[in-house]
C-alpha cells in the first residue's frame, strides 16, 4: 500500500549532552526506512506547523500565549522535561501540523504515518513528561470540526497511560480513548480513559497481544469509528529502561501487524505517530518504531 510519511530534521531538535531524551531517533528512523527498503525518499513530505486556530481547538489560550512568549513557570518546565526555547515551540508545532496532515492523508491513502507525534502527555492547560502540544487530540478536533470524521478512536498503545488524551477528550462522545498502559508506570494519577487496560509489571508478548486481540474488536464494533490515530509507542520493549513491559521484537511486529491488518480490513483511515522508547540502545528504540512502517508496506 502506498503511504506517506511526515518528516523534517527539525524532529531532532538538539538536546544539551547528557539530556535523557533520546532526540537522535528522529534523525536515525528516516535513514533506517530508506537504507532498509521500507520506504524510498519520494514518500516523504515536510510538515507545515500547525495554526494558532488548530492548536487552540484544543489547548487554553493562556497556554498557548505562555509558550509562545516563553513565559512558562519554571515549575511547569520542569514538568515536561525539556529546555524551553522558541525553536523548541517550533518543533512542537511541526510534530503537531504533521499529525494533522498525517490524518488528511489517511483520508485519501488509507494511512499515513509520522516520524514523530504521540505527545499524549499534553493537557488542555499544561505539558509534561517530554509532551508540550497534544499532537492526537489537536489532529482529532481538526477533523471534527473540519466535518472529515465524526467517530474517532484514539488507539494508544505506548507504555503509559495517555493521561492528556484521556483528559482532555473525557466529555467528547464523538472521541474514543483506548489506552493499554503498565498499570504501576507513569503516570501515577491516571484520568480515566474510555477503556483503560492496565497490565502488570512484567507482561510479555502472549498476554499482552491477546488482550489486545479482545478488546480491540469490541471497541471497533461498540463505537464504529469512522478514523483512528495509533498512539505507536516501542517502550513496551523488553529492553526499554521506563516500560517495565517485556515485549519481544516479534512480539512488537505481531502488535503492529494486527493493528494495521485490523484497520485495512475494516477499511477505516488510520495515522500513525510514534511515541515513546527509552531503551538503552538507541539502534533498538530505531528499529521498534521502523517495525510499523514496514508492516504498512506489506499490506
Ligand atoms: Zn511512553
Amino acid at each position: 500500500m502506498f503511504f506517506k510519511i511526515a518528516h523534517c530534521p527539525e524532529f531532532a531538535l538538539p538536546l544539551p549532552d547528557g539530556h535523557r531524551f533520546p532526540m537522535a531517533k528522529y534523525e536515525l528512523l528516516p535513514k533506517k526506512l530508506i537504507a532498509d527498503g521500507i520506504a524510498t525518499p519520494e514518500q516523504f513530505f515536510t510538515p507545515k506547523m500547525a495554526s494558532v486556530d488548530e492548536i487552540l481547538t484544543t489547548h487554553t489560550v493562556e497556554y498557548w500565549h505562555a509558550l509562545d512568549n516563553l513565559t512558562l513557570s519554571p515549575k511547569d518546565c520542569r514538568k515536561i522535561g525539556l529546555p524551553m526555547s522558541k525553536s523548541l515551540i517550533d518543533r512542537e508545532r511541526l510534530v503537531v501540523g504533521a499529525t494533522i496532515e498525517c490524518a488528511n492523508y489517511a483520508l485519501t491513502d488509507g494511512i499515513s504515518l509520522s516520524t514523530s507525534g504521540g505527545t499524549h502527555h499534553a493537557f488542555a492547560d499544561s505539558g509534561e513528561g517530554f509532551c508540550i502540544l497534544n499532537d492526537i487530540c489537536v489532529a482529532s478536533n481538526v477533523l471534527l470540526k473540519e466535518g472529515l470524521a465524526k467517530r474517532i478512536l484514539i488507539l494508544d498503545l505506548d507504555v503509559h497511560q495517555g493521561n492528556g488524551n484521556a483528559s482532555i477528550m473525557a466529555d467528547n462522545a464523538n472521541v474514543f480513548v483506548m489506552s493499554m498502559h503498565g498499570e504501576k508506570n507513569y503516570p501515577y494519577h491516571k484520568p480515566k480513559s474510555d477503556l483503560d487496560i492496565g497490565l502488570a509489571d512484567g507482561v510479555g508478548d502472549d498476554e499482552y497481544l491477546s488482550l489486545l486481540k479482545y478488546h480491540l474488536p469490541k471497541v471497533l464494533d461498540d463505537f464504529n469509528p469512522d478514523f483512528v490515530f495509533y498512539q505507536a509507542g516501542v517502550d513496551v520493549l523488553a529492553d526499554d529502561r521506563l516500560g517495565r513491559i517485556n515485549l519481544t521484537m516479534d512480539g512488537l511486529y505481531e502488535r503492529e501487524r494486527y493493528v494495521v491488518e485490523t484497520m485495512f480490513n475494516r477499511q477505516i483511515p488510520m495515522a500513525v505517530t510514534m511515541g515513546g522508547g527509552y531503551a538503552p540502545d538507541i539502534d533498538v528504540i530505531v528499529q521498534g518504531h521502523s517495525v510499523v512502517f514496514g508492516v504498512v508496506g506489506i499490506f
